[in-house]
């Protein structure tokens, strides 16, 4: 078989693009693990060698060596979910939902959290539809919950919109803030795994950088796209799709 020059420079260039991507999953791995298990490592020493030596510090650093590792266990527990969604591991179990009933459980589930957070919940969607999608219901609603805790993560006040809207064949949704926004810059990257903008990646293990990766996965094993549009101090607004279910 013979392979044109382009073509082998293309297979060149994908192989090199492969490998970097894989060394960063690698930097970023070890970075993520190595950063909070030195931090333990330092609470505990200070413990053992009688640094902290009052009942009530040597509670505080426990409590902080229990958050870290609380903070690990939900990043190897969400790279082996991420893991499992890549390789098509995960098996996932479909069932036919309509689309008023998605909406309200998201009531249900997200204004306690919204309103707490000081924000204002509103929804935009066909009332008593009967329109129906075919979908993993705890897979689903992983994408809603990625995508709603990360718009009260980074909106301090304001408002977060869910919206529902058809189009021929699709439904689309989506989750609006008036949060903090994503540059131009970064917007590109955000659904990459591990992709933390700057002074976001810090130790506090609140941000794996992956809850954007798994809803991609979860959105494209759907067969949908998922999408972000956003302006710097303004806010953002994520979109999915996911195809509409047609009855016989
Ligand atoms: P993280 O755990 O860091 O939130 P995600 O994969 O969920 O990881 O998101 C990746 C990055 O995208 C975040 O670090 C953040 O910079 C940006 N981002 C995601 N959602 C929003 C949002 N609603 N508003 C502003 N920035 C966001």
């Amino acid at each position: 078989m013979e392979y044109s020059n382009k073509e082998l420079e293309k297979a060149f260039t994908d192989l090199s693009r492969m490998e970097l991507s894989r060394k960063r999953l690698f930097a970023n791995i070890s970075h993520d693990l190595r950063t909070p298990l030195t931090l333990i490592q330092g609470y505990a020493e200070a413990i053992q060698d009688g640094v902290v030596s009052s009942k009530e510090y040597q509670h505080k650093y426990l409590k902080l060596i229990q958050n870290k590792i609380i903070g690990l266990t939900r990043l190897t527990d969400e790279l082996f979910e991420l893991s499992q969604l890549e390789s098509r591991n995960k098996k996932f179990e479909f069932a036919l939902i309509n689309i008023s009933t998605i909406i309200t459980k998201l009531e249900n589930k997200y204004r306690y959290d919204i309103e707490n957070a000081g924000l204002l919940f509103k929804i935009n969607a066909p009332e008593n539809s009967d329109i129906c999608i075919n979908v993993d219901i705890s897979q689903f609603e992983r994408i809603f919950s990625n995508l709603i805790f990360n718009s009260i993560k980074y909106t301090r006040e304001g408002e977060i919109t869910v919206s529902c809207e058809t189009s021929n064949d699709t439904v689309v949704f989506r989750i609006s803030d008036t949060g903090c926004g994503i540059s131009e810059q970064d917007l590109p990257y955000i659904f990459d795994r591990f992709y933390t903008p700057s002074k976001s990646r810090n130790s506090s293990m609140k941000s794996s950088g992956l809850g954007l990766a798994i809803a991609k996965e979860i959105v494209e094993y759907h067969g949908g796209k998922i999408w972000a549009e956003s302006t710097l101090n303004q806010g953002s607004s994520f979109y999915f799709t996911i195809g509409i279910h047609k009855l016989d």
